[in-house]
């Protein structure tokens, strides 16, 4: 089932890329006395992380448009999954989601994927802050901040650095502006047909109608299996609204809209070409 969705905190809306939605699965997670494997920034670089800290999930929060690689920590649950019996939500890139369903055991654990533009190739962030860091050392990076709101657009491009010495960067950037045009995009995302792995989906509702809307994030959440389902509509805190077919009509929409039920019905191989060209 879909969703149109966000948090009803409005501190982790701000902290969060689209509607809040993680850090309300993640924090029920928690409560329940399981662990929650995401990913979050150390430096300039993104990690995936195992933990129970709620400060370490406030981490997680935001999207990082920069490659981290799950297999260390995959392998890592892998091993402990002999012996820690409680649950755990693995939250990730669709083919990060689908490498765990390939190598763990997945009884006990909530998966849960995001919708995904694909990757920038390895390398293109490090050169890119050499270049506009000036020998300057990075104290803390953010993309897509929401100081500016989150429905006006411009939010994707925007990448928010501060410097040890008080200097901060925020602008809407190249770096970003490249990705979202795909100049920058790894050849394996262009050719990528992996959605929807987890048992609960994630992204952005950008377009939704103006009366649904939260301006402040909303998300798009599939619930793709009975446990997802059960999981997700459960948590009091987020507003929800169920969505039989996408409210906002232009020609674009449509077809994203009919690529979506055709893959949902398995029809989605001769299709990649036209993913390419409207990936979401
Ligand atoms: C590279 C990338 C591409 C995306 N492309 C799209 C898209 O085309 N369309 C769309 O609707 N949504 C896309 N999203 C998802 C969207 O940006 C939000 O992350 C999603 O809507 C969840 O938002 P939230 O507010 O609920 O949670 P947030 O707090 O914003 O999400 C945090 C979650 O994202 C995970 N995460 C962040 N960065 C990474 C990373 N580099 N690798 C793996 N996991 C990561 C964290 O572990 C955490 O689970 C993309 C996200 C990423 C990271
Ligand atoms: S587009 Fe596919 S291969 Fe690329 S990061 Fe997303 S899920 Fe992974």
């Amino acid at each position: 089932m879909r969703y149109l969705a966000y948090s009803n905190d409005q501190d982790n809306l701000y902290h969060s890329s689209s509607g809040g939605i993680f850090y309300e699965l993640a924090t029920k997670m928690i409560n329940k006395g399981g662990m929650v494997a995401g990913v979050i920034m150390d430096g300039t670089q993104a990690y995936y992380v195992l933990t129970s800290d709620s400060e370490v999930i406030k981490k997680m929060r935001g999207s990082k448009y920069i490659p981290s690689n799950p297999y260390p920590l995959i392998y890592h649950i892998q091993k402990i999954r002999k012996s820690y019996k409680e649950p755990i939500l693995f939250t990730g890139l669709p083919c990060h989601i689908n490498l765990f369903k390939r190598k763990c055991n997945c009884a006990n654990t909530i998966l849960v994927d995001l919708r995904c533009h694909g990757l920038p190739k390895k390398g293109v962030f490090e050169k890119h802050l050499a270049r506009i860091s000036k020998g300057r050392t990075i104290q803390n990076i953010r993309f897509r901040d929401k100081s500016a709101g989150w429905d006006t657009g411009a939010i994707s491009k925007s990448l928010m650095i501060t410097y040890n010495n008080g200097d901060t960067y925020d602008k809407y950037d190249t770096y970003m502006e490249e990705y979202m045009k795909n100049i920058t995009l790894r050849e394996s995302c262009k050719k990528c047909i992996l959605q929807r792995q987890g048992d609960i989906t994630i992204g952005d509702y950008w377009n939704a109608p103006p009366r649904y809307i939260n301006t402040k994030g909303t998300s798009i959440v599939h619930t793709n299996t009975p446990q997802g389902h059960h999981y997700f509509s459960a948590i009091p805190t987020i507003t929800k609204k169920r969505i039989y077919f996408y409210h906002h009509l232009n020609t674009k929409n449509i077809i994203t809209c009919l690529y979506q039920k055709m893959n949902e019905a398995g029809m989605n191989r001769p299709l990649r070409i036209l993913r390419k060209t409207i990936k979401p």
